[in-house]
C-alpha cells in the first residue's frame, strides 16, 4: 500500500469533469439543488439525479447520502451536507469532519476506489479555507492510512485561494 500522502491529488478545475468513481456534492439538507458546486453537478449529471434525490427525503448536516451519477463520468454521487459557518463555536469542525468520515463510509460500502471532493462549506457556506482544508486532509489521511482500498482522493479547487490552502496543508502532512 503506498502511503496516504501519495493517493491525494490536489486538482484545479471543475469536480463534474473528473473519470472517478464516486464524486462528492456540497449539498444543502433539501438535496433538491442549489448553486455553486451542487448546481454543477446537477446540470451535468441530467435530471434524473434530482429525481433520486427527491426520494430521499434530505440529509441532516454532517451527514451523507449517495445516488448514481447518470450523464457524469462519476458512477456515484455522495450528497454531504457541509455546516454554515456562525463564527466557530456551533459544533462546525466537527459537523465538517463528519461530512469527510460520513462519505468514505459510503464509499466504502459501494466499493468506490477513486473518489474527489470539493472544499465543502468553502462558498456560500462561509467556512474559513485555510481550516476546512486542515480538516479534509486530516480526515482523509487518518482514512487512507488504514484502507488500502481507497486508491486515489482528489480534493477538487475552483479557486486560486482553496487550491494554495490545500498544497500548503498537503505540504505539512508529505
Ligand atoms: P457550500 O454551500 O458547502 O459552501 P459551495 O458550492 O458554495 O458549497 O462552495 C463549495 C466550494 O466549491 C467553493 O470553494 C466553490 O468555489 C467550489 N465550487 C463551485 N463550483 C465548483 C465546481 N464546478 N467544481 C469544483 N468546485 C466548485
Amino acid at each position: 500500500m503506498s502511503r496516504a500522502a501519495d493517493r491525494i491529488k490536489v486538482f484545479r478545475g471543475d469536480i463534474t469533469a473528473l473519470t472517478v468513481d464516486a464524486i462528492v456534492n456540497a449539498a444543502n439538507n433539501s438535496l433538491l439543488g442549489g448553486g455553486g458546486v451542487d448546481g454543477a453537478i446537477h446540470r451535468a449529471a441530467g435530471p434524473q439525479l434530482l429525481a433520486e434525490c427527491r426520494t430521499l427525503g434530505g440529509c441532516k448536516t454532517g451527514a451523507a447520502k449517495i445516488t448514481k451519477g447518470y450523464h457524469l463520468k462519476a458512477r456515484h454521487v455522495i450528497h454531504t451536507v457541509g455546516p454554515v459557518w456562525k463564527g466557530g463555536n456551533s459544533g462546525e469542525p466537527e459537523l465538517l469532519a463528519s461530512c469527510y468520515r460520513e462519505s468514505f463510509k459510503l464509499a466504502f460500502e459501494h466499493e468506490i476506489q477513486s473518489m474527489a471532493f470539493p472544499a465543502i462549506s468553502c462558498g456560500v457556506y462561509g467556512y474559513p479555507i485555510e481550516q476546512a482544508c486542515a480538516i479534509a486532509v486530516a480526515e482523509t489521511v487518518t482514512t487512507l492510512q488504514v484502507c488500502p482500498s481507497m486508491q486515489q482522493v482528489y480534493f477538487v479547487c475552483f479557486e486560486e485561494a482553496v487550491y494554495q490552502a490545500y498544497l500548503d496543508e498537503l505540504a505539512g502532512v508529505a
